[in-house]
């Protein structure tokens, strides 16, 4: 039988170096891309108290550095690609310059990439990767690049070569690349938005998170056979559930979840809207019967 505390205290040192290392370095300015595109609350809660990490919840973003380091070691600077550089941009707001940075993961051919290292398959480019990489596309304008293009990079991790050989529905290579055209405006228009409401809540005055920075996923009523592990059907609420019940079916209430407030945030301790959150339900659980 496999010893757990021995595996967990024996392994080589280096291990948890890497782990516990914080990689992240937005350079000299007051708000990174990164920051930008997150929640502003967390830029007001990082005022009021330090982020809580378990080592093995950044286990993913280790990975992630150890392919930019693969990636970066391969590229051509001869012949104009870059790689990971630091843009800066002093951004005018109210009668002041609010410093802002943006690493570009790669350009090549007028094109600013950036890389996500992501678990599943993905379809499209998601709406903050999206957002992201505008302004990144902006930033490099802004410090002298001809852009024309942005572009994401997915490499998606659980990808399988043996899947690929067999399925052929499955995607044939472990990268999905998205291309879209540069568009200066909007990129200004999320920056702007961006800027304002980080510096806001650095100011002391956040918004609230919206419920797509949350990852809020509202209360399920799944119609249920006995004895079944799948639901015959999912509902959005208990009139529809009973509106569909079938005979023999009972309704199975699946609670809803912040799951970026509980597992991804680090700032759920400290954050009232959050603890307001988990407060509410906990007293509906004390009223259910
Ligand atoms: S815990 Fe949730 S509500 Fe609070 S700052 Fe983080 S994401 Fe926003």
């Amino acid at each position: 039988m496999i010893n757990v505390v021995q595996q967990l205290t024996s392994f080589p040192s280096p291990f948890m170096r890497a782990i516990t290392r914080d990689r992240y370095n937005k350079g000299d300015c007051t708000f990174s891309c990164t920051q930008l595109i997150n929640a502003p609350k967390r830029t007001y809660l990082a005022t009021k108290g330090d982020k809580v990490e378990t080592p093995y919840s950044s286990f993913a973003a280790l990975l992630g550095t150890a392919i930019h380091s693969v990636l970066e070691a391969n590229v051509d600077t001869e012949n104009g690609e870059i790689a990971e550089q630091r843009m800066f941009y002093d951004f005018p707001l109210k009668g002041t310059d609010v410093r802002i940075s943006g690493q570009i993961d790669f350009y090549e051919n007028n094109t600013v990439f950036d890389y996500k290292f992501i678990g599943g398959t993905q379809a499209e480019m998601k709406p903050d990767h999206h957002k992201q990489v505008q302004i990144n596309g902006l930033l490099s304008e802004l410090n002298g690049l001809k852009v024309e293009h942005v572009a994401i990079a997915y490499l998606q991790r659980d990808w399988s070569y043996m899947q690929s050989t067999v399925n052929p529905l499955y995607p044939k290579t472990p990268f999905k690349i998205f291309v879209t055209p540069f568009d200066r405006e909007f990129a200004s228009k999320t920056l702007f938005k961006c800027v304002s409401d980080h510096q806001d809540a650095l100011d002391g005055h956040p918004r609230d998170c919206t419920d797509e920075e949350m990852w809020a996923k509202p209360d399920s009523f799944a119609l249920m056979k006995p004895g079944a592990k799948r639901a015959s059907k999912l509902c959005a609420t208990m009139a529809e559930a009973e509106n569909e019940k079938k005979p023999g079916q009972f309704i199975q209430v699946r609670k809803g979840e912040r799951t970026f407030c509980g597992s991804f945030c680090g700032f759920g301790n400290i954050c009232p809207q959050h603890q307001n959150y988990l407060r509410e339900v906990a007293s509906q659980s004390k009223e259910e019967p």
